[in-house]
């Protein structure tokens, strides 16, 4: 069944996870997916390095997944970073030959020292337009979106503007980037609905596991904002150890999933980072371990 068709009906739940390195085992991945398989995920999304070096893997990540013993559908990331139409073309095809049918179309995160995408694509949209002329139905493509605005965007309007020719080009669902903003979450999420952005919105969970990551990832990458609640925690925990503050951030995440579970959202996509356990824990806090 397609993914959007689902979150019409009711709320979904799925992950992401990030294939190793070139150079690196993928059997620790595979024992993570084996322990969110359990859960019965409705998809997993793999994520694909910028540039498309890793893409052989994160393929092979999305094909083990159709392989498991309870399959669930992959949902392969791919970026327009260094990509050609040819290219792309046969990737696709590729992705269809091994039965994969959903896609979540992206830009890329330009690389440093890079100027645009040196590819023949600048925007998701373009790549999103791109795949429906020469596919058609045959992917069921998802966008991403972001509650805080993309951090090089000038202004919501512009930002959500884009994101309106996301949909028009063909886009089925949208998943959203980390906010620890509840309250700015549906201010976009009115905002956008205003626009006339209507499809499906899957809310991306970042789970508070560490300081140093939720900092990294707010304020280091993407330009998000570190909400009162979520400063007073850290504040609170700064010296604890890895452990407690771990506990303290899985409590924090569980009350946050609650908020966007009550706003009728299409679905919910845990960030794993590729750790189970604290993933795990969090759906059996929100009460969602009845899908196992
Ligand atoms: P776009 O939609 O192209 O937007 C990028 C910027 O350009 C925005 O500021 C937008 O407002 C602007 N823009 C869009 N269209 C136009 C236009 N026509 N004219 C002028 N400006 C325009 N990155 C990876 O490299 N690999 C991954 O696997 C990956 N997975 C992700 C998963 C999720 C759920 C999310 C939310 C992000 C992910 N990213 C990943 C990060 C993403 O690639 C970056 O956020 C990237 O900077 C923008 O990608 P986009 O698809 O949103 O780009």
């Amino acid at each position: 069944m397609r993914i959007p068709d689902i979150m019409k009906e009711r709320m979904t739940l799925s992950f992401e996870v990030f294939p190793p390195k070139e150079d690196q085992p993928l059997e620790p991945l595979l024992a993570v997916l084996d322990r969110l398989y359990p859960m019965q995920p409705d998809f997993i999304s793999c994520t694909c390095g910028a540039g498309g070096t890793n893409a052989g893997r994160h393929m092979e990540i999305c094909q083990s997944i159709l392989e498991a013993e309870n399959p669930t559908v992959p949902i392969s990331h791919f970026t327009c970073i260094g990509r050609h139409k040819d290219d792309i073309r046969e990737q696709m095809r590729r992705c269809l030959d091994l039965g994969i049918d959903h896609l979540l179309a992206l830009r890329g995160d330009i690389p440093a020292g890079w100027e645009g995408t040196r590819g023949d694509f600048s925007h998701a949209s373009e790549l999103i337009g791109f795949l429906r002329e020469e596919f058609g139905d045959r992917f069921v493509i998802a966008m991403a979106g972001a509650p805080e605005k993309h951090i090089e965007a000038r202004t919501f309007a512009e930002d959500i503007a884009h994101l309106r020719m996301k949909q028009d080009a063909g886009a089925d669902f949208l998943m959203t980037q980390l906010c620890y903003d509840v309250e700015r979450f549906k201010e976009w999420l009115d905002k956008i609905r205003t626009a006339g952005i209507h499809i499906p919105v899957d809310v991306g969970i970042m789970p508070v596991l560490t300081k140093k990551s939720v900092i990294r990832m707010c304020l280091g990458m993407n330009g998000c904002s570190i909400p009162q609640p979520l400063a007073e925690l850290i504040s609170r925990h700064y010296n604890d150890s890895d452990e407690d503050f771990m506990k303290a951030g899985i409590e924090f995440t569980i009350r946050q999933v609650y908020e966007y579970m009550a706003l009728g959202i299409g679905g919910l996509h845990f960030y794993s980072l590729n750790k189970a356990d604290a993933v795990l824990e969090i759906c059996e806090g929100c009460g969602l371990s009845h899908r196992k």
